[in-house]
């Protein structure tokens, strides 16, 4: 049998190639779109659930093996932690099973999945994906769908739909998501976007009323991130979300939340929609928490009137709803429920914010504010500091968390972690910012 330690790549196992090494292959032959931490690889899961086994750069040039405490769960993807015994049990046991199946045949998998997707979020009916992204793209085209037949003042359906968004909001990288987002845009030379989107401010009801008004019935719908992860932790203003909610009902429009890093029980319920005490939105997006970080699943998720649009044909997916996806999807939803996940994210999220706060007061000129909901968490410093630096202290003081829009570092550990554990993220951003 091979195992990891036999494949040999670049003239030597794997295991052996230093961390010059693999900046050299991934400066090389990489595309250059993310800017990942410095001098640091991840080897695997730690001793802990929501630690991992690195191996660092020293200064003198050598390299050492430690663990980190893992405070970003791979923006909120990783509940369980890494090394969860019945989730990896679960993969395990099923990869024997088979490898995958189109959509063109049934499998034993599915339909439960969809029973218990709707067990979970309450919503009607599920279109499966891969990626978030893909997720939010089915959401604009079925919006559109909606709009044709029963959008605009009467009900009656309009030709030349609007869809609202929020700026600054985070949707991914296809083409509809990447029309959505504001941010991230100067200079890319991707244009011309998706027509049929504007935006307006995230948590700003007279700007909505505006440009509903402005649209005369042509809006059909307003999607956001009910709380603003990527752009660094911004959380709406009471009573923003439900106004939001009667004003787009009291306009014919949809209301569609996405859901990818608040859903899953990071808030502290289930879903950010019931967290702040909506309706059953029209449409969410979720993806991330659905497999506990396995694989990469997402959904469209909505009401039927919405849902049934779609036909054979119009959408599809080789991977999406696959046996594996379908079955450590329902896995993950028992896994939640059983353990109270959401019960947990509030209790420690109480607890985590708590000790960030504490940290923050005692370095009140450096750190703006610090804000978030359940376990999902965002320190800002002041723009003179470099969040790239505070994301390296951390590194060096043991936690990996990484900053979002130069001046935010996100917190969002595995729900799972325990006190001991989100010590230490305090403990080392109290260091770090004693460094900055
Ligand atoms: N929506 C939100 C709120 C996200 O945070 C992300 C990813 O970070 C996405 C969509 C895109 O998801 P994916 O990277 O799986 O396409």
């Amino acid at each position: 049998m091979t195992t990891l330690n036999d494949v040999r790549v670049g003239g030597k196992p794997i295991r052996e190639w230093t961390i010059k090494d693999h900046n050299k292959a991934l400066n090389d032959l990489g595309a250059h779109i993310y800017e990942p931490l410095d001098g640091v690889l991840v080897l695997g899961a730690g001793s802990k659930p929501w630690t991992l086994k690195v191996r660092m750069e020293t200064g003198s040039g050598e390299e050492k093996e430690t663990e980190v405490v893992d405070a970003l769960a791979c923006y909120s993807a990783v509940p369980f932690g890494h090394n969860d015994k019945v989730m990896v049990e679960g993969v395990q046991e099923f990869i024997g099973r088979m490898a995958t199946i189109p959509r063109s045949i049934s499998h034993e998998y599915l339909g439960p999945w969809l029973v218990a997707l709707q067990e979970y979020t309450e919503m009607d009916m599920f279109l499966p994906k891969n990626s978030g992204t893909e997720a939010n793209e089915a959401a604009i085209k079925v919006i559109r769908k909606w709009a044709r037949k029963h959008g605009g003042k009467d009900g009656k359906g309009i030709c030349d739909p609007i869809i609202l968004a929020a700026k600054n909001c985070f949707h991914g990288r296809g083409f509809g998501s990447t029309t959505l987002m504001t941010s991230d845009l100067e200079g890319c030379d991707i244009g011309p976007l998706l027509p049929g989107i504007d935006h307006i401010p995230f948590n700003d009801i007279p700007a909505l009323e505006a440009k509903i008004k402005e649209y005369d019935g042509r809006v059909a719908a307003f999607i956001l991130e009910p709380i603003q992860a990527e752009a660094g932790i911004f959380v709406p203003d009471d009573g923003y979300l439900k106004r939001v909610q009667e004003i787009l009902k009291a306009n014919n429009a949809l209301m569609v939340l996405d859901e990818i890093q608040t859903g899953y029980g990071r808030l502290g319920a289930n879903f950010a929609w019931q967290f702040y005490g909506l309706d059953t939105p029209d449409l969410i997006t979720i993806g991330k928490a659905m497999s506990a970080g396995f694989l990469p699943i997402s959904c469209l998720c909505g009401k039927k009137e919405i849902m049934e649009l779609f036909t054979p044909h119009t959408e599809g997916s080789t991977f999406g709803g696959f046996p594996l996806a379908a079955y450590v999807g329902m896995l993950t939803i028992a896994e939640l429920k059983r353990r109270n996940m959401t019960q947990l994210a509030a209790e420690s999220g109480k607890y985590l914010r708590g000790i960030l706060a504490d940290v923050a007061a005692k370095h009140p000129e450096k750190v703006k504010e610090v804000r978030g909901e359940g376990m999902l968490v965002g320190v800002e410093v002041f723009p003179k500091f470099e969040g790239h630096e505070l994301s390296m202290g951390m590194l060096r003081n043991g936690v990996y968390a990484k900053e979002t829009h130069k001046t935010n570092l996100r917190i969002a550990p595995p729900i799972v972690i325990d006190k001991e554990g989100m010590d230490a993220i305090a403990s080392a951003l109290d260091k770090t910012l004693a460094d900055l």
